[in-house]
C-alpha cells in the first residue's frame, strides 16, 4: 500500500509530457505523508531515516522534481524516506491557542512559548505538532524542500519551524546550539530562486546567498543542536534552458549519491558574512 501511495505521488511529480501516461495512478491529496520502506543496500546509509519537509503547491514544479529525485534516490541507497508535502497536508502555519490541548498554564494572558513548552511536558500538543515531532524525532537527516520567498522560506513552512521546534523538544534553557537537544541530526536546505547566482553574490544586488541562509541554518537548525550541511540552491530554474534544468537535477541526484559522506558545515559567524 505505501508503495502504491509513493508511486503515485512520483506519477503526479512527472513532467508536463508525461503527464498523460501517468495520471491513471491518481495520487490523492489526503496521502500527505509519503513513508518509504527500501530494502537495505549498502551498509553506509542502510537504515537511515530521512524526512523531508516539502513546501511547494505544485507537484509538477521544479522543486516537486527535485524531491522526487531525492525519494527515489534515497530509497535506492536503503534509506527510510518519510515526506512531509505541507501543502497537500493543509498545514496550519499560524502558531496559536490551538496548538494546546486542554487547559492553559496562564489562561489570564496567552504566551505561545511557554504555553507549547508546558503542553509539550504534559504531552498536551495538538496532534499534527506530536506526529510531526514524532517524524522529527526518528530522522537522521532532515531536508527541507522548497522556493525562496522574500530571502526565506515559504510562511507554511515558517510555520512548521515555529509550531513543530518548541521549547522542552528542540531546545531547553540551557540546551541550545552545540547543546541544543537535536544534536543527533544532520539538515539540509535545497532549494530554488528566482533569479542568478550573481545577483546572489557580494557584490550582486540580493548580497551573498549565505546572509539568507543564516537565520534559517544557523538561527533555528544550529540554534536546536542540528548539524548544517552545505545548502543545495538552483538557481533560476524559470529563467534557463531546459538543458540546464536537466543538468540541476542531475546535479542533485550526484549529490544525493554521496552525501552521507559529507561533513557538515562549521556554522559560525565567520561561514556566513566573512
Ligand atoms: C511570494 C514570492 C516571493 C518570492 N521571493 C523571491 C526572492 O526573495 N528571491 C528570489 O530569488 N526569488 C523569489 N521568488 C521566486 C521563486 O523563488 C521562484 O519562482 C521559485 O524558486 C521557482 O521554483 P519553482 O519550483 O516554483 O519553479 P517552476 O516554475 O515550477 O519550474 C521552473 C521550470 O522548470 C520546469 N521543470 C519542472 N520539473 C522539471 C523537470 N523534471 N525537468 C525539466 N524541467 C522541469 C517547469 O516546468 C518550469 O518551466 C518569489 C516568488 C514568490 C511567489
Amino acid at each position: 500500500m505505501e508503495e502504491l501511495v509513493l508511486l503515485g505521488l512520483f506519477c503526479n511529480m512527472v513532467s508536463t509530457q508525461q503527464m498523460h501516461l501517468t495520471d491513471g495512478f491518481g495520487y490523492s491529496r489526503q496521502h500527505q505523508i509519503i513513508k518509504s520502506e527500501a530494502p537495505q543496500r549498502s551498509p553506509a546509509m542502510a537504515g537511515k531515516k530521512v524526512l523531508i519537509v516539502y513546501a511547494h503547491q505544485e507537484p509538477k514544479s521544479f522543486n516537486g522534481s527535485l524531491l522526487k529525485i531525492a525519494v527515489e534516490e534515497l530509497t535506492k541507497q536503503g534509506c527510510s524516506v518519510t515526506v512531509s508535502d505541507l501543502y497537500a497536508m493543509q498545514f496550519e502555519p499560524r502558531a496559536t491557542r490551538n496548538d494546546i490541548v486542554g487547559h492553559l498554564h496562564n489562561s489570564e494572558a496567552f504566551n505561545y512559548g511557554v504555553e507549547t513548552w508546558e503542553a509539550y511536558k504534559r504531552g498536551c500538543l495538538s496532534k499534527d505538532l506530536v506526529e510531526e515531532q514524532k517524524k522529527v524525532r526518528e530522522a537522521d537527516l532532515l531536508i527541507f524542500q522548497f522556493p525562496l520567498f522574500w530571502f526565506n522560506m515559504p510562511a507554511i513552512l515558517k510555520g512548521w519551524m515555529d509550531r513543530v521546534l518548541v521549547q522542552g523538544f528542540a531546545y531547553d534553557f540551557s540546551k541550545i546550539y552545540d547543546g541544543g537537544l537535536l544534536q543527533d541530526k544532520l539538515s539540509l536546505f535545497s532549494f530554488t530562486t528566482g533569479v542568478s547566482q550573481e545577483i546572489y553574490s557580494k557584490e550582486g544586488i540580493g548580497g551573498d546567498i549565505r546572509y539568507v541562509l543564516w537565520p534559517m541554518q544557523h538561527g533555528i537548525m544550529h540554534f536546536c543542536g542540528v548539524k548544517v550541511l552545505e545548502p543545495h540552491i538552483c538557481y533560476a530554474p524559470e529563467n534557463v534552458s531546459e538543458e540546464k534544468r536537466k543538468e540541476m537535477l542531475a546535479a542533485w541526484t550526484q549529490r544525493l549519491k554521496t552525501l552521507w559522506k559529507e561533513e557538515p558545515i562549521n556554522c559560525s559567524p565567520e561561514w556566513y558574512f566573512k
